[in-house]
């Protein structure tokens, strides 16, 4: 097995989304488009905030891509036009396939929201191949127990989806999906399979270390792409510190790709559609509790 380079490293930046929370987006961005399949990656906080303060994401459709929400800290409540309710507390993963199309809100936990507290996670956006773009929407909640965590020689992978250390994820892929939150501690390395027909990349939210075989320089708020030179990817955090990224690698759809906002389609006309179904209704709306 070779380790595949890492050859570009680009900046996070930071923008606000929803009702007008912060978050450090990886992209896309005027650095980076996309990292086919995956469409969006965006670190919300960590951020303390006050008791009123928390912002999330109120009523708003999707179409035609998957989003995987992450939370490392905090907690979230999620509501959606099909009926479905529930709540994410910290190592959780909600895996929504969006399909043909719901309409969701995305909120702090209501104590989150009224007494203030700590939130930090993710939100990747997945595309979804054009054959699976109509089908009727689906999630995976995953629990944090029921996420497998390997720990070898100072490395600690938690393994969404995909495969570390000989250890399968939890969830199941519309196409070969790779997504492993490392933990490294001074020093220690983390090798996982990525095969080269894949895009991958690592994107490190604490800590300092090195991406790839060719020991690419990389920090918190930055993103590495590894390049097609090998079969696996590398991190390694730096000796004086410990570092947490996300490693995530996918077979490219190379579809066309049509976005506009929450939707996301091979062509024009059916974004055009998309938008329509949605001001007309057809995406549904949350019911008034
Ligand atoms: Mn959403």
């Amino acid at each position: 097995m070779t380790s595949r380079s890492a050859v570009r490293v680009v900046d996070a930046v930071r923008t606000l989304e929803g009702e007008g929370f912060e978050v450090r987006r990886g992209f896309p961005t005027a650095n980076l488009d996309m990292v086919d399949p995956f469409l969006l990656l965006d670190e919300m906080g960590p951020t303390d905030h006050p008791p009123g303060g928390a912002k999330g994401a109120p009523d708003h459709p999707h179409r035609g891509f998957e989003t995987v929400t992450y939370l490392l800290e905090g907690a979230f409540e999620h509501r959606d036009s099909v009926g479905n309710a529930g709540r994410l507390g910290p190592g959780d993963v909600q895996w929504m396939t969006a399909g043909a199309g719901v309409v969701h809100s995305e909120l702090p936990a209501a104590e989150l929201r009224e007494h203030g507290g700590r939130l930090h996670g993710f939100q990747l956006w997945v595309n979804l191949p054009a054959a699976d773009k109509m089908k009727p929407a689906h999630y995976q909640e995953i629990p944090a127990s029921d996420i497998p965590v390997v720990m070898r020689d100072g490395a600690t992978a938690r393994v969404i989806a995909g495969e570390a250390l000989g250890t399968k994820g939890a969830v199941t892929t519309h196409s070969p999906i790779t997504y492993v939150h490392a933990t490294l501690e001074p020093g220690a390395t983390l090798t996982i399979p990525a095969p080269r027909s894949q895009h991958a990349f690592a994107h490190v939210f604490a800590g300092r270390g090195r991406a790839g075989g060719n020991a690419k320089p990389i920090a918190e708020g930055q993103l590495a792409l590894f390049t097609a030179d090998g079969d696996e990817l590398t991190l390694a955090a730096d000796d004086d510190t410990s570092l947490d990224a996300l490693l995530l690698a996918g077979e490219p759809l190379a579809e066309p790709v049509a976005r506009y906002g929450p939707f996301v389609m091979n062509t024009r006309d059916e974004i055009v559609q998309a938008v329509r179904d949605f001001q007309e209704g057809r995406l549904g709306a949350i019911s008034p509790t």
